[in-house]
């Protein structure tokens, strides 16, 4: 058995609804659970509906409830077209769109949105395309059926970004789903959605769709899990700035996770961890690309020393020197204390004897942060600078790695190097005007050699 979920933009028209049944229809023999997410930007554009619905703007945002209705409708026309139950099922799309218009206008009248309400209107992006994507898999010759995912993804009511409950999950998903595999149905459930033990809706947050696919793939046992895209999958690096950043055919969840700190938006590898975490191997493939794309992530795959280069700019960096404090014990204790108490987390840290510099991310708590760390010394703050990382596993294991990157950035400046204790990546630290060729020179020293493939 395996889970095939398919993100907006494979289900996002009438095309790729059907690229997405010839996916399904190839692998029949491995029993698929398939999950499907609102058609794309559908979700977008329910949230859309209800804040404007409750900022008194009803007009507008029935105006989007159309351009919804009229979207799925055409979907329902080119896929559902001489198929028998096919007005029954543009009917019911309909009715669920006049749902959401009476939802608004109820927001309206309250003038007020909740997160429960905001959740019950986004659900409709993923029960609607679960329904149109069911029938259009059954004009196609798979024998699919309809499952409300409400029924299946058991959560807490913390509204907007539930918790599932993994047992409840699972006891719903042997009585519900697995019986249906087993008689050769193929069931299709919308993802992101699900509903408390009360039955009231709830959603598992942007983005949540793969964290049903790898909720129901844990809970079902699968022997993979499939992530239908609209790329080919992880590279080695972004291909708008390296022009031949390589497909990663394997990667481990941590470097996964790494790269995702990054802005890597393939997909959250937290979405994916109760899957990983059982030993079930993910794959990410391009439904544009079938024959040719995939990456491959496990919690264990082997390590390598190099799998990517990843950066991110608009970086703050801030020093604090202490020279009075000459290996005064508890400094570094004092500054972290301080950005913790400022809930400002750091990223890159390097210290000396009488200084220590960290990288923010985020530095909109600045201003309060050093009237706090100049009482321990001097600060001294530089912005628009870059963090650029060597992503991999086995980057401790081997002793040149460090040497070899800092060659490759020449007489470029670096500010700080960092090779962080669980050796899975050694970061600098440039100029913001430097990133883009930092990335270029890496890669280049990393992946233009065989030694690392
Ligand atoms: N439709 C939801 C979203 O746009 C969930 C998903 O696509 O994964 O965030
Ligand atoms: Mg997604």
């Amino acid at each position: 058995m395996i889970v095939v979920k398919f993100g907006g933009t494979s289900v996002g028209d009438a095309d790729a609804i059907c690229r997405a049944a010839d996916v399904v229809a190839s692998r029949l023999h491995r029993a698929p659970v398939v999950v499907v997410s609102a058609a794309s930007g559908t979700t977008t554009e329910l949230l859309g509906i209800a804040e404007q619905a409750a900022r008194g703007q009803l007009i507008g945002a029935l105006r989007s409830v159309e351009h919804i209705r009229e979207r799925h409708i055409a979907m329902c026309d080119v896929l559902l077209r001489d198929v028998p139950g096919g007005p029954d099922t543009a009917a019911e799309i309909a009715a669920m769109c006049d749902e959401v218009a009476s939802l608004a206008e109820a927001l309206t009248t309250l003038g007020h949105i909740t997160p429960r309400s905001l959740d019950a209107v986004a659900s409709f992006g993923e029960q609607m395309s679960a329904l149109l994507v069911t029938e259009a898999f059954r004009a196609r010759g798979i024998p699919a059926q309809h499952v409300d995912a409400r029924e299946v993804i058991v959560t807490s009511d913390h509204f907007n970004q539930a918790e599932p409950s993994l047992d409840a999950i699972s006891d719903r998903a042997r009585d519900r789903v697995a019986p249906m595999v087993r008689a050769g149905i193929i069931p299709v459930l919308g993802g992101y959605i699900g509903a408390t033990a009360a039955g009231v809706t709830t959603t598992l947050g942007r983005g949540g769709s793969d964290y049903t696919a790898s909720l129901l793939g844990a809970a079902l046992g699968a022997d993979d899990i499939e992530i239908w895209t609209d790329v080919d999958g992880m590279l080695t690096a972004d291909p708008r700035v390296v022009s031949d950043a390589k497909l990663i055919s394997q990667i481990r969840f941590d470097e996964a996770s790494e790269l995702a700190s990054f802005g890597a938006k393939v997909l959250h590898p937290n979405t994916i961890a109760p899957a990983v975490r059982r030993g079930i191997p993910v794959y990410i493939y391009n439904t544009r690309n079938p024959a040719r794309s995939g990456t491959r992530i496990m919690f264990d795959a082997p390590r390598r020393p190099v799998t990517a280069i990843a950066a991110k700019g608009d970086v703050t960096t801030v020093r604090v020197s202490a020279p009075r404090m000459l290996l005064a014990k508890g400094f570094l204790r004092s500054v972290f204390e301080i950005f913790e108490r400022h809930r400002t987390s750091v990223d890159v840290v390097s210290t000396s004897e009488v200084s220590v510099s960290v990288t923010l991310d985020d530095a909109t708590r600045l201003d309060e942060l050093l009237i706090d760390l100049r009482m321990l010394g001097d600060v001294s703050i530089e912005r628009d600078r870059a963090v650029v990382a060597i992503v991999g596993s086995g980057i401790g294991d081997r002793g040149d790695c460090m040497g070899r990157a800092l060659q490759a950035l020449g007489g470029m400046h670096v500010h700080m190097v960092s090779l962080s204790a669980s050796g899975i990546n050694l970061t600098v630290v440039v100029d913001g005007p430097s990133m883009q060729d930092a990335m270029r020179s890496l890669h280049a020293e990393f992946f233009s050699h065989e030694a690392n493939s």
